[in-house]
């Protein structure tokens, strides 16, 4: 993978046709920092098309531009179609390809130039021609919004874009509360704000955008749900089937979850595992040295950051869970 610095010169070496994607299920970095880019690419006049390899949550729609995005799952002929002609694909907020699950031999296939932008950890790096992989980094917005400072074009910085960036700043740092919420994110910030842009109506709507029932469904989720293991300072919330539909459980209605045991005292690592149709989901959160994405990838088949991670299992909810625990047990000593 060549340096993402290369590709400068070419930015404005002409008009292309580009595809900018994120992994499946995009939280806000996610989509924030590919609408952002998107909304950089067009205005120095490239084609620009933004796939998500699935749907996403509906608190992310107000997002200037997601009307555009296209899901590769429900629209596969016409993201084939864009994928195919594409000259460059902008891989952002994931760094191995079967994060972007169905779409991931499509793009493997593609001889396109490829163009990562991330902040996990252990990035397939042959995968890609170019790019930036920094685990320092608060999100791949924080990411975006450099590419653009350091290309030169810090000027073309505007609403919407400050609007999709600082989306994604805000749901990967925990509203600026987790330790990679550097003074560079904050001078980012400070440029963003001058756009004029309003960061309270940011926040209002993704956090303030729910239904009645994913309030519910957190009130059952943590009463009857959630089990405290303090000799393990542990505590797992499963949820089966019947509880999502039972509360009629959308995309993103189980984000965030995982955060509330961790306001328990002493509690170093929370998880949480649901059923879905095709695999058990696990996400795992750390305070401190539990290292989340070695757990993640050891036992769980998936990654992310040393404090946040995720993972699947093939398993039954009942079998995950006695893995899991037996797992807690094996890692004892790392989590006193
Ligand atoms: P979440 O628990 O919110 O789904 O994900 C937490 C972090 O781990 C995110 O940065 C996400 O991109 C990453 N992540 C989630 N699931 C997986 C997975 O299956 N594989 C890898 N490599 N990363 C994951
Ligand atoms: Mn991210």
């Amino acid at each position: 993978m060549k340096s993402i610095a290369e590709i400068f010169p070419l930015l404005k070496a002409g008009p292309k046709q580009i595809v900018v994607t994120m992994h499946q299920k995009p939280d806000p970095d996610a989509m924030g920092s590919a609408l952002g880019l998107y909304h950089f690419l067009k205005g120095l006049g490239h084609s620009v098309t933004v796939v998500s390899p699935t749907n996403w949550a509906s608190f992310l729609n107000w997002m200037p531009g997601c009307d555009t995005v296209i899901d590769f799952d429900y629209r596969k002929a016409e993201a084939d179609a864009v994928l195919q002609k594409a000259d460059w694909i902008f891989c952002l907020d994931f760094n191995t390809l079967s994060r972007a699950r169905h779409m991931a031999p499509v793009i493997a296939a593609l001889s396109c130039v490829k163009i990562l932008i991330d902040h996990h950890q252990q990035p397939e790096v042959e995968a890609f021609t170019y790019g930036i992989s920094n685990t320092a980094k608060s999100s791949t917005s924080e990411m975006v919004y450099d590419f653009i400072a350091d290309s030169g074009n810090g000027d073309a910085i505007n609403k919407s874009i400050a609007e999709c960036l600082y989306a994604g700043v805000i749901g990967d740092t925990g509203s600026f509360r987790f330790p990679a919420s550097t003074a560079s994110v904050h001078t980012m910030v400070a440029h963003l704000k001058q756009t004029g842009f309003n960061h309270t109506q940011v926040h209002e709507n993704i956090y303030d955008n729910f239904l009645e029932n994913r309030l519910r469904f957190i009130g059952m989720a943590l009463l009857h749900r959630m089990e405290i293991m303090y000799e393990y300072n542990t505590a797992l919330i499963a949820i089966s089937k019947s509880d999502l539909l039972k509360f009629d459980i959308k995309t993103g209605d189980t984000e965030g979850l995982v955060n509330y045991p961790l306001t328990i005292q002493g509690i170093k690592l929370a998880a949480i595992v649901i059923d879905r149709d095709e695999e058990r989901k696990w996400s795992f959160r750390s305070k401190g040295d539990f290292d989340t994405n070695t757990f993640a990838r050891n036992y769980f088949n998936g990654g992310g950051h040393y404090n946040a991670s995720g993972g699947r299992s093939a398993e039954s909810l009942e079998k995950t869970i006695q893995t899991f625990k037996q797992m807690i047990k094996e890692n004892a000593s790392l989590l006193q």
